[in-house]
């Protein structure tokens, strides 16, 4: 279903214009307008509200090797952020396709931690049980 105050159900649907190099009956991607790394792209549903669960991986590793083909990166990065404490801005659910250059910027990255292993087992039981 779509939501018309939401920018990516505009442009998922084409009635905002869009730099897109993908689109199929589902998803339209587009490069983002504030991008982390040339060529960094997002994967949205046409539909409001789909999660994770729909996505189909296929498109990422399309067009992640689509990067590496004709930008020549090294890699790439899926990025996919879930409330505002992780980072989402727009609340339509979509995937970032950040391509990684060799030497490129430091992007999406954390300081290995350390833990009690008593800690990672009693958290680990935690997750579980709320599974
Ligand atoms: P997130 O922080 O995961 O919600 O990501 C939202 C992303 O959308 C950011 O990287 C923005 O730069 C990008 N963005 C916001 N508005 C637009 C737009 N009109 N066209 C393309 N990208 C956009
Ligand atoms: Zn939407």
């Amino acid at each position: 279903m779509k939501d018309c105050n939401c920018i990516f159900c505009k442009i998922a649907n084409g009635e905002i214009p869009s730099s897109t190099v993908y689109e199929d009956e589902d998803f339209r991607v587009i490069l983002d307008l504030g991008p982390a790394a040339k060529g960094h792209a997002l994967i949205l549903p046409k539909e409001h509200f789909k999660d994770v669960t729909e996505l189909d991986p296929k498109i990422a590793a399309k067009v992640g090797t689509a990067m590496k083909k004709s930008l020549g990166c090294a890699g790439f990065n899926l990025v996919q952020n879930n409330g505002e404490a992780a980072g989402q801005t727009v609340f339509h659910f979509h995937v970032h396709v950040i391509p990684r250059y060799e030497g490129g910027p430091v992007i999406a990255g954390w300081e290995p931690g350390k833990e009690d292993p008593e800690v990672l087992a009693e958290t680990a039981e935690k997750i579980k049980d709320a599974l």
